[in-house]
């Protein structure tokens, strides 16, 4: 007997969880259906899976659309399935955009960025999470025997990446027990967040088939190393020309780059909610731990809120295609689109205010005087979720973004993701959330 093959039309919500539902392949004329009905309720299931509180009630009909090109299948030797999925845009019944769909939030970024100012993004997301397939054996950070360890899992994923045309990099072991890294070539515009759900999915598929988890949680256990999600960023000009190099500019930065991360750079600790969305991401965002815990700019420091990344100088690099800034407050309990969107709304902003870029500096910002940091523009980032959604929520900025009706349905839904965790210990909530991601 022949088998049907299910699709899963998926979206990626607000958690940065992605759900959706099945279709059998070979439906309608095009072999895709015309638009699968979803209540925007759907879109207020927290992280932990409960809807807790919904501006829309029972009420409303949106439209998940499939986007061929994020289609994903990937194939095992084994008996198990193949797995299939597509991402959709959410849209009205009659095909406009749906106010509070992520995707098209990041589309209406990218946008304007092109039409008003000539530019496109350039990103890339690099991945770290851990992978329950090896023991945790002492001294192996980095280690070549890390590798080993994973057997045929790390080809595996970098294999079925491939397959679906996601032009996988590197893959490698990282600093903490049982942690890996993976990252990706850049892709213009949606196709870049595009790439970053479709990766986490695969690898989650891929560890699954070994019988294993993938788990891409901020951090896996109090005071422990985290997982982090860099995003590596520069701009285009709409024909691909590379627009970030300059060699005269000061830090080698052109200057619309240079506004652009200003922006980012001024408005980030207002927007963080959408970047490090869960209670533990603040866990992860700390001094001394690698990440970032301040909005501010460094060329070789990988605790900077946003890095310059120093090109090597070496015979044959070419400088414009490689030379690129990576944004490191981010992790996978973020939506891909809304992490992209948050940078381009605000790298706008820097473009349209002309926005003079603030100093680098190395080192932890927290032992300058309060005096130098106001003077240098630099802020802690809200040390809690609680603290962040209060920014986003009175970020005037941020609601002429978003626009209100979206605005505030993403604070409802992170504000009931939150009441979900009153009382419970922080080993408990870093458990609760590696179960989830
Ligand atoms: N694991 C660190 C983080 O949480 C990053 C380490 C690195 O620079 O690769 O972001
Ligand atoms: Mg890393």
């Amino acid at each position: 007997m022949k088998h049907k093959e299910i699709i899963m039309a998926c979206i990626c919500d607000y958690a940065g969880q992605v759900r959706g539902k099945g279709y059998l392949s070979g439906l309608g004329e095009t072999g895709k259906p015309g638009g699968i009905g979803l209540a925007p309720t759907n879109l207020m299931i927290t992280a932990f899976g409960d809807i807790v509180n919904s501006p829309w009630g029972s009420c409303g009909e949106i439209l998940m659309m499939p986007v061929p090109e994020t289609e994903v299948t990937v194939e095992f030797i084994s008996e198990q399935a193949t797995e299939r999925f597509v991402l959709c845009d959410l849209q009205e019944l009659d095909g406009s955009p749906w106010n509070c769909c992520p995707r098209n939030w990041l589309q209406r970024g990218l946008d304007i960025l092109e039409n008003e100012f000539g530019l496109c993004v350039n990103a890339a997301f690099e991945h770290e999470f851990h992978y329950s397939g090896v023991p945790k054996r002492l001294g192996n950070a980095y280690g070549l025997d890390a590798m080993r360890l994973q057997g045929m899992f790390a080809n595996t994923v970098v294999n079925a990446l491939q397959a679906n045309a996601i032009e996988p990099e590197m893959f490698m072991p990282e600093y903490g027990p049982q942690q890996y890294e993976v990252t990706c070539a850049p892709a213009i515009g949606l196709a870049a967040a595009d790439r970053a759900v479709r990766l986490r999915e695969i690898v989650r598929s891929v560890a699954r088939n070994f019988g294993h988890k993938a788990t891409f949680a901020p951090v896996m256990g109090v005071g422990m190393v985290g997982n982090g999600v860099h995003l590596h960023y520069s701009l285009v000009d709409k024909s691909g020309k590379p627009k970030t190099y300059n060699p005269d500019a000061p830090h080698c930065l052109d200057s619309d780059a240079a506004c652009f991360t200003a922006g980012i750079l001024r408005a980030m600790p207002e927007f963080i909610a959408l970047t490090a969305p869960s209670a533990v991401s603040y866990e992860r965002l700390q001094p001394h731990r690698w990440s970032a815990a301040y909005n501010n700019l460094a060329d070789k420091d990988r605790e900077a809120g946003v890095r310059i990344c120093p090109l090597p100088k070496l015979p044959d690099t070419d400088p414009h295609a490689r030379f690129n800034l990576e944004y490191r407050a981010a992790d996978a309990t973020a939506n891909p689109y809304l992490v992209l969107g948050a940078l381009v709304w605000a790298g706008i902003d820097g473009l349209k205010s002309k926005l003079k870029l603030p100093e680098t500096m190395l080192g932890d910002p927290g032992v300058l005087p309060e005096e130098e940091l106001q003077a240098r523009g630099i802020q802690r980032l809200p040390t809690s979720l609680e603290k962040a959604l209060d920014m986003l929520e009175q970020s005037e900025r941020l609601k002429a973004w978003m626009g209100n009706e979206f605005h505030n349905a993403y604070l409802v839904n992170k504000r009931s993701e939150l009441s979900l965790l009153d009382g419970l210990d922080p080993d408990e909530q870093v458990r609760r959330y590696a179960e989830c991601y």
